[in-house]
C-alpha cells in the first residue's frame, strides 16, 4: 500500500499576506480523498524524531538555536518564515515523516511525504523556507541503520538543492543530482555531484530529453540502493518563482520518468514535494496530486 506521511502541523498559519501558499498541505490530502486516489488508510501520521537523527545531519548550535528560538535575526531573515515553536515542530515532524517514508519505501517500493523537499537547509543554517533537510535526514538515517549503502539524490525542483549539495559535498555515499533553473535561486550555486543548469523558459521536449538520457545513466554508474526524489511543481510554466516553461502535463511526465525508473530498477525510492508557487492554488495541487497518482497506478 502507498503510505504517505501527513500531519494537521504541516498546514501552519502564517501571517495574512506570507507568499508562501501553505494552504497547499491541507488542500492536496484532501483532494486525493476526494477523487479517490488515496483512502485514509495511505495516511500515516509522523511525530517528534530522536533528536538524534536531526543531528546526523545539522549542528547541535544551530537545531539549539532554532528549538529556543534564539537564531539571529539575521539568520532567522534568510529563512523567511516568521520563526515560532510551532513552525520548528513541523518541520520536525516533516523529517519524521521523510524518516518513516524510508522505511515504507523499503518495503513498498515507495512512499511519500505531504510535505518536505527543505533542500535549502545547510548544515548549519536554513535558507528559503526551509529549517532541516528532510531527504538529507532520512539518508543518514538509512545509513546509520544499514538499510541502504548508497544514495542516490533526485532533486528537480526548480531551485538548486544548495543545502542537499552541501551536506553531502564530502560524502561519496550520497549521490546529489539536481536539475534546476540557470537564472533561478539560488544565485550562488553549491556544487552537487551532478548539476543541471537549464535555461529560462525551457518546455516539456527539451526537459524531458535531458533528464531521459541522463537518470537512467546515472542509476546505472552509480547503483543506488536507495533513491530520494524532490518532486517540486515549480517547473510549471505558471509557477511564480521558477523560470522554466514546462506545462502540467509535460511535469506529470517527468514524475513518470523518474517513477517508471525506479520501479523497473527497483530501486525503493522517497518522495518529498518540494515548492509549487502557481498563482492558481488548483495548478499546485493538481501538479502536486500526479505525482500521487502515478505512484498509485506504477506500484499498486
Ligand atoms: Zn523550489
Amino acid at each position: 500500500m502507498l503510505k504517505i506521511a501527513y500531519h494537521p502541523i504541516y498546514k501552519h498559519h502564517l501571517p495574512d499576506g506570507h507568499r508562501f501558499p501553505m494552504s497547499k498541505y491541507d488542500l492536496l490530502p484532501k483532494q486525493l480523498l476526494y477523487e479517490g486516489t488515496c483512502e485514509e488508510d495511505n495516511f500515516f501520521t509522523p511525530d517528534f524524531p530522536d533528536q538524534d537523527h536531526i543531528l546526523r545531519v545539522h549542528t547541535q548550535e544551530y537545531y539549539d538555536d532554532l528549538f529556543n528560538l534564539t537564531l539571529n535575526p539575521r539568520a532567522a531573515r534568510k529563512i523567511g518564515f516568521p520563526l515560532s515553536k510551532e513552525l520548528v515542530d513541523r518541520e520536525v515532524i516533516i523529517a519524521d515523516g521523510t524518516i518513516k517514508g524510508c522505511v515504507f519505501s523499503l518495503e513498498n517500493g515507495i512512499s511519500m511525504n505531504i510535505a518536505g523537499g527543505t533542500h535549502h537547509a545547510y548544515t548549519g543554517h536554513g535558507e528559503a523556507f526551509c529549517l532541516f533537510n528532510d531527504q538529507a535526514i532520512g539518508a543518514r538515517y538509512l545509513q546509520h541503520k544499514k538499510l541502504a549503502n548508497k544514495i542516490l539524490i533526485v532533486d528537480l525542483d526548480v531551485h538548486q538543492g544548495n543545502g542537499t549539495a552541501e551536506i553531502f559535498q564530502n560524502d561519496d555515499s550520497v549521490f546529489t543530482f539536481s536539475v534546476h533553473g540557470k537564472n533561478n535561486y539560488p544565485f550562488k550555486k553549491e556544487v552537487s555531484d551532478l548539476d543541471i543548469a537549464l535555461d529560462d523558459h525551457t518546455e516539456d521536449e527539451a526537459y524531458l530529453s535531458v533528464l531521459k538520457e541522463t537518470l537512467p545513466k546515472l542509476i546505472n554508474q552509480q547503483k543506488p540502493d536507495f533513491i530520494f526524489y524532490l518532486s517540486g511543481v515549480d517547473i510549471i510554466k505558471t509557477d511564480k518563482l521558477g523560470k522554466l516553461g514546462l506545462s502540467v502535463q509535460g511535469c506529470k511526465q517527468r514524475d513518470e520518468l523518474v517513477l517508471e525508473t525506479c520501479h523497473n530498477m527497483q530501486i525503493p525510492v522517497q518522495c518529498s514535494m518540494g515548492g509549487g508557487y502557481s498563482p492558481d492554488l488548483n495548478t499546485i495541487v493538481n501538479a502536486h496530486a500526479n505525482t500521487y497518482r502515478l505512484a498509485q497506478e506504477i506500484y499498486f
